[in-house]
C-alpha cells in the first residue's frame, strides 16, 4: 500500500526526461529516455545564495560567493567516481555579474533507465566513504585535487 507521499513542493512542471526513484543509498535520479553525450539533460532550478559562508550537501558553487541550492529532481543526483553527467553553466560575457543558468550535461551516451550521476568533488574534510562501485572508485567521495589530504581527515566528522 502506498503511503501518501505527495510532492507538494513542485509548483512547476517536473522535468519529463528524468524521474526520481529510491536506490540502496537514498533517492537517485534516473533517465527517462536516451541521451547522447553533450546533451542537456535538464535545467537546474533552485534557490541562489550569495553568501560565502553558505554550504549544504547539495549546493552547487557557481563562482564567487554564489551557490545554487538545486530543487528536485536534480538535488537527488548521486555521486559516482565515473559520473555520466555534470553540472555546467556558461558565463554571460555581456553581464559577468549575472547569475548563470545551470544545466545538467550528459558526459557520455546515457540509456533510458540509467541512473544519472555526478562527481560531487567534495573537499577532503567533507569526504565520506564512496559506495559508487565504479572500477575507478576513489573509495571516498572527494575531489581528485584533495585526495592526498585524506589520511588526515579520515575520521568521520559527523
Ligand atoms: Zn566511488
Amino acid at each position: 500500500m502506498l503511503n501518501s507521499e505527495t510532492s507538494s513542493t513542485a509548483d512547476c512542471e517536473p522535468d519529463p526526461a528524468v524521474n526520481v526513484r529510491s536506490t540502496p543509498i537514498g533517492k537517485g535520479v534516473f533517465a527517462d529516455r536516451d541521451f547522447q553525450a553533450h546533451d542537456v539533460v535538464g535545467w537546474i532550478t533552485g534557490k541562489v545564495h550569495d553568501d560565502p559562508e553558505y554550504g549544504s550537501e547539495y549546493c552547487i558553487d557557481i563562482g564567487g560567493s554564489i551557490t545554487l541550492e538545486p530543487d528536485a529532481p536534480f538535488r537527488f543526483l548521486n555521486h559516482c567516481c565515473e559520473p555520466n553527467s555534470q553540472f555546467t553553466w556558461d558565463e554571460n560575457e555581456d553581464d559577468p555579474e549575472a547569475i548563470p543558468e545551470v544545466y545538467l550535461l550528459a558526459l557520455r551516451d546515457i540509456e533510458a533507465g540509467e541512473q544519472l550521476t555526478i562527481d560531487y568533488n567534495w573537499a577532503a574534510d567533507c569526504a565520506i566513504p564512496c559506495q559508487c562501485g565504479a572500477d575507478s572508485c576513489r573509495g571516498w567521495i572527494v575531489t581528485l585535487d584533495e585526495i592526498d589530504q585524506l589520511p588526515a581527515s579520515k575520521k568521520k566528522r559527523r
